[in-house]
């Protein structure tokens, strides 16, 4: 066995993700009065929210009529219908809120003439239940919205107290025995001592696993640590094969173009110059929503009419807008066309590819963000002391897929609720519970073994033979065939995980050992993402079977709950919310009219 000295910290609540799940839920708990420490491997303004560039939705109603029912229907269709309704409804209705709580707390909103919030069209967001024009809904800080809310929240948070554990890296969570999440085991990256801390209520705010994949916009810190930490205490994970591919990486690198820029009036085109999407979309045109924008410019460079010397991508032109509109509301931007692209936004067109974006997957959670650990007889079975927030939690609001500028509304409705509800079910008087040792002992023992591993394929290359095989096979269009190849190649790759090499000992800034804990993480969630997939069979939202393309609501309406175990996944399926939060007859919106119907643009 293992033996690492460590220290041992109590607080009533820690949060795992410095985020903006992570923070507006640190700073909603230490509003609560609860002893809150916050721990995250990377500084708290790094955490890749900081890139969040287009904005955040809630119908706020300032460049026109909206209403939080119509942001409700749109998050309902977006999500192919698999969102639970509850937790939708939630989110819509909270929107406005908790985005006036932003401004209060100092987010600097870009602003209308009048003073007000200035918001911006985004795709699939529309009035009159999909039946009206598209609506200016996007909250935005010019394109920087991520970045400004975040160090809003880290600077609130400060104030309220809360206690920052900065480059500390969580390995595991402390589970009693009787299945109470107690605490979770971290290493501090820059001194090498390890950590336990025993909670009341642990929050995992880790966010995505973009970094499963091989092209993908997110930071390399996405590596789905929580789900890892999850999967390895025998919970599950829920929808993994829903990754969202965003229209607009920049060919090559990867880097993002935010929607905001069709939002302000950019458009695609094809080799030929012509404006596909009006084809395809007649009504909704280059702002339908990302996952079919996606599919349209796969086809159009299957079928020949990709831009560039191998016909391999597609242009996305801003150069018609004013230089000033530019300048004003994308600058951001801008500066990466230039840097990544190397192109003029102002005089050509930037080359685009769809990339990986988003894990609409993830934790299961109600909609006040605790865990869910879904039995045959309770399918809402909660796991007592355990939250998820944010891309890392699935409550489910995106379900199959995700609309853009819902994520960064997510991190904050949600990150809220879950402090709501801590205020309510955590017991300030009682006391801090004991650690549970055999818990710690299980988690230094792996990592003391992933420290020591002496097999023959280094870290750096079973990464890149993962992120391979998930690019090429649980990618924007699926088959039986692929899927079938996929899962195989991924079983035999998770199955090399015991032949990992690590060179580096040491304990600080082993930057090997830190990547080795991420792909270790990374492979149950990748290995869900596939093995979930290959067991749908339908197309729905973000995963489009080409052997099944059309949704099947009769057998499929349902939630994959998978459980990781080595290279071994179990499938179960959880029926998805239909009843929302309220009726019509109390303002919420009918039954009825949220009923599924075929998706079209
Ligand atoms: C380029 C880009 C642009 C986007 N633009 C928008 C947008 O305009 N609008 C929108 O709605 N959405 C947008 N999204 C999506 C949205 O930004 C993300 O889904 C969201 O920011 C995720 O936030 P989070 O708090 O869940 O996680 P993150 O911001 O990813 O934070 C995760 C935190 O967890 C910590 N952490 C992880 N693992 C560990 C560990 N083992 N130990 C300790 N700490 C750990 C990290 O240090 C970090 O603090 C964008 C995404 C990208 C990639």
């Amino acid at each position: 066995m293992a033996e690492y000295e460590y220290e041992t910290h109590e607080y009533d609540v820690v949060v795992v993700g410095a985020g903006g799940a992570g923070l507006r839920a640190t700073l909603g708990m230490a509003e609560q009065g609860l002893r809150t420490a916050c721990i995250s491997k990377v500084f708290p303004t790094r955490s890749h929210t900081v890139a969040a560039q287009g904005g955040i939705a809630a119908s706020l109603g300032n460049m026109g009529p909206d209403s939080w029912q119509w942001h409700m229907y749109d998050t309902v269709k977006g999500s192919d219908w698999l969102g639970d309704t509850d937790a939708m409804e939630y989110l819509a209705r909270e929107a406005p809120k908790a985005v006036y709580e932003l401004e209060h707390y100092g987010v600097p909103f870009s602003r209308t003439e009048e003073g007000k919030i200035y918001q911006r069209p985004f795709g699939g967001h529309t009035t009159e239940f999909g039946e009206g024009p598209p609506v200016q809904r996007t909250c935005a800080a010019a394109d920087r919205t991520g970045h400004a809310i975040l160090h809003t929240l880290y600077g609130q948070s400060l104030k309220q107290q809360a206690e920052f554990y900065i480059e500390y890296f969580a390995i595991d969570l402390i589970m009693s025995d009787d299945g109470v999440c107690t605490g979770v085991v971290c290493w501090k990256l820059d001194d090498g001592t390890m950590h336990v801390f025993n909670a009341k209520m642990v929050v995992l705010a880790t966010g995505g696993y973009g970094r499963a994949y091989f092209s993908a916009t997110s930071a390399h810190t996405c590596t789905g640590d929580g789900g890892g930490m999850v999967a390895r205490a025998g919970l599950p994970l829920q929808d993994m094969e829903f990754v969202q591919f965003h229209p607009t990486g920049i060919y090559g690198s990867g880097c993002l173009i935010t929607e905001g820029a069709r939002g302000e009036g950019g458009y695609l085109t094809n080799s030929e110059g012509e404006r596909f999407m009006e084809r395809y979309a007649p009504n909704y045109k280059d702002l339908a929503p990302r996952d079919y924008v996606s599919r349209c410019m796969t086809m159009e460079i299957r079928e020949g009419r990709g831009v560039g010397a191998n016909g391999d991508h597609i242009h996305l032109n801003l150069n018609h807008l004013p230089a000033e509109a530019l300048a004003e509301r994308l600058p951001g931007i801008s500066e990466s066309a230039k840097i990544f692209a190397g192109v003029d936004v102002n005089k050509e067109p930037i080359p685009v590819l769809p990339t990986v974006h988003y894990n609409m997957g993830g934790i299961p959670t109600n909609y006040f963000g605790e865990v869910l650990n879904p039995t045959k007889e309770d399918p809402n079975a909660v796991v007592p002391g355990l939250m998820a927030v944010g891309e890392a939690g699935c409550a489910s609001v995106h379900g199959a897929n995700r609309l853009g500028s819902n994520s960064l509304i997510d991190l904050v409705v949600f990150g809220r609720a879950a402090a709501i509800r801590a205020g309510d079910v955590v017991d300030r008087a009682s006391a801090i519970p004991a650690t549970n040792t055999a818990s710690v002992d299980k988690a230094f023992d792996r990592f003391d073994g992933l420290r020591n591993a002496n097999g023959g394929t280094p870290t750096a290359e079973l990464r890149l033979e993962m992120q391979k095989a998930m690019q090429a096979d649980a990618a924007v269009f699926r088959t039986d065939k692929t899927l079938k190849e996929g899962v195989d190649k991924m079983t035999a790759i998770a199955g090399k995980m015991g032949d990992l090499k690590v060179t580096d000992r040491s304990l600080v800034w082993n930057s090997d050992l830190m990547e080795t804990l991420e792909l270790d993480n990374l492979m149950p969630n990748a290995l869900a993402t596939i093995v979930g997939a290959e067991a749908r069979k339908e197309s729905r939202g973000a995963h489009a079977h080409e052997d099944y393309s059309d949704r099947d609501d009769a057998n499929w309406r349902v939630h994959t709950i998978s459980h990781v175990d080595g290279p071994k996944v179990d499938l179960s399926y959880r029926p998805v919310v239909t009843d929302p939060l309220t009726t019509e007859a109390e303002g919420g919106i009918s039954v009825k009219k949220i009923a599924p119907k075929e998706r079209t643009f």
